[in-house]
């Protein structure tokens, strides 16, 4: 694969960098109702009325994509979005709005991180979403998803990326091991990483939380450890979300033994 053609964004793009991405509001379609206004140029009631009811339709959308994505497999997610990509747009809209309501977001917490290492780590970044890493760090990145509407983001079920074997220094997945068949990912970042590579996972807390049904961290730990993995750290000081730190083994685990991966409970957000 051309290395330079899935680079990070160039200086041309330094301007993306800076946008805000558009509100909930600027997402919403148009129409004739919101169009009317009163004398004094405020919406009448009925746009209100309707305003109201299309965020409302849309966050029901968003809940209803994202239920899918934490149901079914990553081949069954990709086929869903080829049948319909804009629906990939409707999820990333809700997904902003969400994110807007928590303290800290996981992937500003993860381009601190990448901030602090080498620039030249060649980075993957697993179900990119907006590809807000590869905007914003000067690496060498990756970015993978099920979708692509930009030409720096490769559409891939993650499971199967066309990424070189022990090519990069770190691959991310930020609230991304959506699929049921999660491990699989995991597997395709161990095949992607260099041995002493890093992978950065960063997860909704509550999937996490054996008192309501959560997998157990220490298992899910396990589990990738027995993959090739070293534990370096995991910090829970976020309110809404876990980060879990590993690097690739250096040698290969000599035997692998069958891996008991626990199940991850869907993360499904409430109407607001
Ligand atoms: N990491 C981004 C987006 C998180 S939303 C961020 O933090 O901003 C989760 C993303 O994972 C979605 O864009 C979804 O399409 C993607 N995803 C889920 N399953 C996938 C799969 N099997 N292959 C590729 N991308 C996947």
């Amino acid at each position: 694969m051309n290395n330079n053609k899935r680079k990070r964004h160039n200086k041309n793009d330094v301007s993306k960098k800076n946008q805000k991405p558009p509100s909930n509001k600027e997402q919403e379609i148009p129409s004739a109702s919101t169009a009317k206004r009163t004398k004094s140029n405020e919406p009448s009631k009925s746009s209100n009325f309707f305003e109201k009811m299309r965020a409302r339709l849309s966050g029901g959308h968003f809940r209803m994509i994202n239920e899918k994505l934490y149901t079914c497999t990553g081949k069954e997610a990709l086929d869903y979005f080829r049948e319909d990509s804009s629906l990939f747009n409707l999820y990333h809209a809700g997904y902003r709005t969400q994110m807007s309501n928590w303290p800290e977001q996981p992937v500003n917490v993860i381009i601190k991180w990448l901030k602090k290492q080498s620039p030249s780590f060649v980075v993957a970044d697993f179900g990119c979403g907006e590809a807000f890493i590869a905007k914003s760090v000067k690496n060498t990145v990756f970015s993978l998803d099920l979708v692509s509407n930009d030409p720096d983001v490769i559409a891939c079920d993650m499971a199967n990326t066309p990424l070189v074997s022990s090519s990069a220094d770190v691959t991310v997945f930020c609230l991304s091991l959506m699929g049921t068949n999660y491990q699989t990912y995991l597997e395709e970042a161990f095949r992607v990483l260099k041995p002493g590579g890093w992978l950065l996972i960063a997860e909704v807390k509550s999937r996490f939380d054996p008192n309501t049904g959560g997998a157990d961290p220490e298992k899910f730990s396990k589990a990738i450890s027995e993959l090739g993995f070293n534990s370096v750290k995991r910090d829970f000081s976020n309110k809404m979300f876990i980060l879990f730190y590993f690097t690739k083994k250096e040698m290969k685990n000599a035997k692998r033994k069958e891996i008991e991966w626990p199940s991850l409970k869907p993360c499904l957000y409430k109407r607001r």
